[in-house]
This record gives structure tokens, C-alpha cells and sequence, in this order.
């Protein structure tokens, strides 16, 4: 069983997380949750209120994989913006889905309250544009969501707003969303996870799902040394859907993205940066998206399919962004690295669907799932506990293609994509 990374997010916690067993019986549930990530969490505890009777099976702790690690940003809308959606199935079909995005924003406001999860939660976040086209473009598609979609939570900010409220002189312009919001991730999943608990799901940790049969009455789940024989299963594993080899699995290409959280801001950085709280993401590509802890240190991710065998070289490339941002932040020590896989769909929209009758899943959040997951596990329980529903309905109508060549080909090529969306952005172009 691996352990959690060395974030400051394991660091910040409050007290000790709970442990679980590791499943080494043979049991039956109605339904069986394999990944304990934000997703199966959520599946679980919508679930568990229908009544059903809900095993979790997580292969390392709960929140281990990308739910405890990520930049905790919380955005409305799916990854690529909610254009691709309406450009590819209609305006109706895109209306839809974006009401689903804000209810899934306003479901974890609804769970920190329900369940009296204390995460850090704070509102508001900014889109900083990085050249003027792209300012142009995001003003442009603001006001068609307040016209279109009636959403009226944004504020443009003009280059002088935007340094007010960042610190930085690099930007634009920006798009202030008062919708956003960021959180402590490993907090918010571990609230999960109590919530969940006290609602009766069974959940085992150190517990990895080694193969899946579907019988005709049951599913099997078979673990090395344990089984749950459920009548449906949910497969919650995302980037990590590594042993199991199901036929969704190539519809996702999981990417490894990096963090680092500094020490603490003094005083005086403290006023001038980041002064109202918001979460930044700004318009590369390859995006630099960033906020202040609780405990004002910067949490600042970007740096996408390196690999931590090479520490040193990874924090250097990030501190050069960091420092190009914030040059009055350079003298600051980087505490924390650590990395995650996100797992990104060909559209960058979620793939939430039924693998059979009995096999329900949902994966390729797209580096967009800290909302978006939590609706995710409403709509597979509610198909599960009341057979197929509208909202699965309309995922299901999303065509998502395979990506080429194995998981080996894949990283490549991303990278390759990467560094040369990334000259453009230098550029400008
Ligand atoms: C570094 C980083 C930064 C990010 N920043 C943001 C952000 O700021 N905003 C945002 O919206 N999104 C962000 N994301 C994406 C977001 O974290 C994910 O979309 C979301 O957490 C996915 O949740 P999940 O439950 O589907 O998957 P995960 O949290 O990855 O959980 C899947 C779980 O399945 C388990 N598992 C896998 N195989 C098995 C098996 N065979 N048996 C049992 N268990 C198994 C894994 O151990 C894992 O714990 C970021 C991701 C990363 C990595």
C-alpha cells in the first residue's frame, strides 16, 4: 500500500486521518464502490442515503490519489468551456450541462454544510488573461454566458483591476468569477469520508481490486485475498484505473501534473498578493493555476508529465514561472513538491456512464474535477439506485474517442503537444 505524498496537505491537517481494514473476506453488498476519491465517496454517500448497502474498496488510504493532491480549485463548467459542448450537440444539450457544472459547485458548499466538513473553503476565483487576444476572447465569452446561459457571477477586470487583485504586473486583464472558490482537498475528502462512514458505508483501505467478473445475477469483485459479490459496482479509479482493464480505460490519457506550496508569505506580501483570496488560473495551456493556503503560503501547480525522479530540475522550471508572476515572491523557499495524474478526455469532458446493466463509472475529469466529481457520484447513484436517469442519459450521449497507442505512446506525445502549445504562448501567437 503506497502512502500519501508528502504535500502541505498532508502536513496541514488537523488531527490524524481514521484508518480502515483491508478487506480480506468474502461479503455482499448491493453496491460495491472500487476508489475512494472524491468520486467514490460521493457515489457512496448518495448511495448509502437511497438505503442501499454500500462497500468502498480503496487500494491505498482514502483521498490517496488525486482528490488528496490537487490544486483545490473550484470552477463551474467543464474543462475546455462549455462552447466545445454547444458547438458539437446544440445549445439545449450545452444548457444542461452547464446546469449541471454550477450544481455541482453548489453541492460542496451543500456538503460542508450537511456534514460540517471544515476545509478552508473560500469564493471567488480569476481567469487572468495572458495576452490581449486572449483577454479579448474571454470578455467576449463572458458576456455571451451572461446572455446565453444567464450566468451573471463575472466581472471583467481590466489590466489595473487584475494587478489589484493578483499582485502581478504579467496580466492582461481578467475574468473575476465569483462562482469559483477553492478548498483544502485532502480536508474536504476526508469529510467525505466521515459523512460517508456515518451514513453505514463499509470501507476498506489497502484493499486493491484485482479483477471484475460479471456474472448473471452479480458482479464479482476479487481482491488478492478477499471477494464482495455485488449486485452493481462503480468505478471510481479516474487516472488510476491501472490493473483493472476495462474497455473505458483507453478513452482517458492519464497526465502527471506538479505542485508546490512555498513557506509563508510575510505581512506585507500578504496585503499586496492575492488580497481577497480568489484562486487564479490563467490562459496557457499549459496553465499556471495558484491561490494562498489557509496559513498564506502559495500553493502554485502547472508543470505537467515530468517526473519526480528528477526533483530539483521540476522545482526549478515551476520557481521560473512562480518568480515571472510574482518576482517579489522569489526569495521564498519552495516547502512542498508533489505531483498527481489527472486523466484527460480527447473533448476534455467528464465520461460518466454504464459499462453493462450492473457496471457503472465516471473518469476524465480533465484536471476539472473537484466539482464536477461530486455530481458525478449523484448521477451514477441515482442510475443505480433507480435504473437509467435523464442526467446519465445526457452523459451518455457524449461521444468520447479512444486515444492511440498505449500508455507509454501517450506521455510522449502529450508532452511533445505540451512544449509546443507552450512556445505559442511564449509568443503570443
Ligand atoms: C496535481 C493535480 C492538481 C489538480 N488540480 C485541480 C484543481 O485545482 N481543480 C480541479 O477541479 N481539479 C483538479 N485536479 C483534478 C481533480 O483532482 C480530479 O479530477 C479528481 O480528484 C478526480 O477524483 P476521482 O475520485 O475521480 O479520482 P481519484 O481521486 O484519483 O481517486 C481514484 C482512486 O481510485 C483508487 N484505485 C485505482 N485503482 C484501484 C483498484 N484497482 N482498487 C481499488 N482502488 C483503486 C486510487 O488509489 C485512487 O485513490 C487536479 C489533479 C491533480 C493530480
Amino acid at each position: 500500500m503506497e502512502q500519501y505524498p508528502d504535500s502541505y496537505y498532508v502536513a496541514s491537517l488537523n488531527k490524524d486521518k481514521e484508518s480502515f481494514p483491508s478487506l480480506n473476506d468474502e461479503l455482499s453488498c448491493d453496491l460495491c464502490v472500487i476508489g475512494g476519491g472524491f468520486t467514490g465517496l460521493s457515489t457512496a454517500i448518495e448511495a448509502a442515503k437511497k438505503g442501499l448497502n454500500v462497500i468502498l474498496l480503496e487500494q491505498n488510504l482514502i483521498g490517496w490519489g488525486a482528490s488528496g493532491r490537487n490544486g483545490g480549485q473550484i470552477w463551474p463548467d467543464v474543462a475546455w468551456g462549455i462552447d466545445i459542448i454547444e458547438k458539437n450537440y446544440g445549445i439545449n444539450f450545452a444548457k444542461q450541462i452547464w446546469d449541471i457544472s454550477l450544481d455541482s459547485v453548489n453541492l460542496i458548499d451543500q456538503r460542508i454544510e450537511e456534514f460540517n466538513i471544515d476545509c478552508d473553503k473560500k469564493n471567488g476565483g480569476i481567469i487572468a488573461a495572458t495576452s490581449e487576444s486572449k483577454m479579448k476572447e474571454y470578455e467576449k465569452e463572458s458576456k455571451y454566458k451572461f446572455k446565453t446561459y444567464g450566468y451573471d457571477k463575472l466581472d471583467i477586470l481590466d489590466k489595473a483591476e487584475v494587478k489589484g487583485e493578483i499582485g502581478s504586473s504579467l496580466y492582461y486583464g481578467g475574468v473575476l468569477d465569483y462562482g469559483a472558490g477553492h478548498l483544502h482537498p485532502l480536508k474536504y475528502a476526508i469529510g467525505l469520508m466521515h459523512a460517508a462512514h456515518n451514513l453505514g458505508v463499509k470501507m476498506y483501505e489497502n484493499s486493491s481490486v484485482r479483477k471484475i467478473n460479471e456474472a448473471k445475477s452479480n458482479v464479482e469483485v476479487l481482491l488478492s485475498s478477499g471477494k464482495v459479490n455485488a449486485k452493481n459496482i462503480a468505478i471510481c479509479c479516474n487516472a488510476y484505473l491501472e490493473e483493472l482493464n476495462m474497455n473505458f480505460k483507453n478513452r482517458v490519457m492519464p497526465c502527471e501534473t506538479y505542485i508546490v506550496c512555498t513557506e509563508h508569505l510575510n505581512s506585507s506580501h500578504q496585503e499586496q498578493v492575492l488580497p481577497n483570496d480568489y484562486c487564479v488560473s490563467d490562459t496557457n495551456f499549459d496553465l499556471n493555476y495558484y491561490r494562498l493556503s489557509a496559513s498564506k503560503r502559495m500553493i502554485f501547480g502547472g508543470a505537467v508529465g515530468y517526473s519526480l525522479k528528477n526533483v530539483e530540475g521540476l522545482k526549478k522550471r515551476t520557481k521560473r514561472q512562480l518568480d515571472k508572476i510574482f518576482p517579489q515572491l522569489s526569495h521564498l523557499k519552495i516547502d512542498y513538491i508533489w505531483g498527481g495524474l489527472i486523466a484527460l478526455t480527447m473533448n476534455r469532458v467528464p465520461d460518466i456512464g454504464m459499462e453493462s446493466e450492473k457496471i457503472f463509472y465516471a473518469q476524465g475529469f480533465s484536471g476539472h474535477g473537484v466539482a464536477l466529481t461530486g455530481l458525478a457520484g449523484k448521477i451514477l447513484a441515482e442510475g443505480i439506485a433507480n435504473g437509467k436517469t435523464a442526467e446519465l442519459e445526457l452523459f451518455e450521449k457524449i461521444k468520447h474517442r479512444k486515444f492511440p497507442g498505449g500508455r507509454l505512446f501517450r506521455m510522449p506525445l502529450l508532452v511533445t503537444i505540451s512544449a509546443m502549445q507552450r512556445m505559442t504562448d511564449i509568443f503570443n501567437v
